[in-house]
């Protein structure tokens, strides 16, 4: 029997071990099996690690995944897109599939929310067959109905990787809000998704684009990105002074849009006081729950905001992703973003490094 290794989250809060599993002799149909090439670790990650989430234990994680094509199931000819698909291809994926026929998906199209959804280096336990489903692995193993999207040569995986789930997250949540061509946007967080918003909101036209956040390498990276204005939460450390240089950049009156990517509830009350009157506010930050903030609902009535929330992605949302990547990888270098690369048998510093935002973004290379 041939035999492969991943890293497997076994206890939360333990480092993860290098565990041996067979490789699928057969495949489903429909099903794929991948060689990995790069797997992102993402933010969540450290919050899966924590027990943050509620998830069953063991867990291969990963949930951004770049490989090529090692065998394809029975019935498996084509991407999401319709492109030919062969052993060898570099191909990407969505980690969560959707059920495609309950009330959420089918009724009111929202299939983010399907309960059935599960995702890659999340959902999946791996201690049953087909055990390899989740990034941190030498192989993956793709169900049957995973969207896969076909890599177009021109575009690195480096790119891929670096714009990871934070660009689809990005796109998503800026299409459910809206930015009008010359709107004032602020981005709060200099994180990966906050850098994702930043480009997004820049591609759709935003006359100015400021970034609130930390550390100092991170602000850097979102002036690379274009950001307009940053500000230092270092710097800056009383959140009326943030406040008032948001009124300062925009006329005195305030964001036209303004795109929360923190995750801390405080950040939620703050950004609500930066958008003008009848402005927009999207909630895009809090995937995990982070609990519970007091704030004055007058000011939402007041200032007649508009609310957003966002939860993960749909397919059509990396089919655009792969789609923007190609088309400003000048503009953007989410390539760039890749600055800490490890070994499979380094998960664990991987880890540690993201935790500690060290890097723009870390990645395992399983194969090195
Ligand atoms: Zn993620
Ligand atoms: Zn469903």
């Amino acid at each position: 029997m041939n035999v492969t290794q991943a890293s497997v989250l076994e206890k939360f809060e333990a480092p993860l071990r290098l565990r041996e599993f067979p490789l699928p002799t057969h495949l489903e149909p429909g099903a794929a099996l991948v060689r990995t090439e790069m797997a992102g670790i993402c933010g969540t990650d450290v919050h899966l690690w924590k027990g943050e989430l509620p998830i069953s234990l063991p867990v291969i994680l990963g949930h951004e995944t770049v490989g090529r094509i090692e065998q394809l199931g029975e019935g498996l000819e084509r991407d999401w897109t319709g492109q030919p698909l062969r052993a060898g291809d570099r191909i990407t994926w969505n980690s969560a599939t959707s059920c495609g026929h309950c009330y959420y998906c089918a009724e009111k199209r929202q299939p983010t929310r399907c309960a059935e959804r599960r995702a890659y280096g999340i959902g999946y336990r791996c201690d049953q067959p087909p055990h390899l489903l989740g990034g941190y692995a030498k192989f993956h193993y793709l169900r049957p109905r995973t969207h896969i999207f076909k890599l177009p040569d021109d575009l690195p995986t480096e790119s891929v990787i670096g714009a990871g789930c934070a660009l689809i997250t990005a796109i998503h949540g800026i299409e459910r809000t809206g930015i009008v061509w010359r709107d004032n946007v602020v981005v709060q967080g200099a994180g990966p998704v906050g850098i994702s918003a930043l480009a997004v909101a820049k591609a759709s036209g935003a006359a100015q684009v400021i970034v609130i956040g930390g550390p100092k390498h991170r602000l850097e990276m979102a002036k690379r990105f274009g950001a307009d204005h940053t500000i230092d939460i270092n710097a800056v450390r009383d959140p009326a002074a943030r406040i008032s240089a948001i009124r300062e950049l925009t006329g005195s009156h305030g964001a036209d849009v303004v795109l929360e990517c923190v995750g801390i509830p405080s950040a939620v009350v703050e950004g609500m006081e930066m958008c003008r009157d009848g402005g927009k506010y999207l909630i895009l930050g809090h995937y995990c729950d982070g609990g519970t903030v007091s704030f004055n609902p007058h000011v939402v009535t007041r200032k007649q905001l508009q609310i957003f929330g966002s939860w993960s992605s749909e397919p059509r949302h990396m089919k655009a992703a792969i789609e923007f990547l190609r088309a400003h990888r000048r503009d953007f270098p989410f390539d760039a973003m890749v600055t800490h690369r490890f070994p499979l048998d380094q998960a664990n510093e991987a880890l540690s490094t993201t935790a500690q935002w060290d890097s723009a973004k870390t990645v395992l290379i399983p194969n090195a």
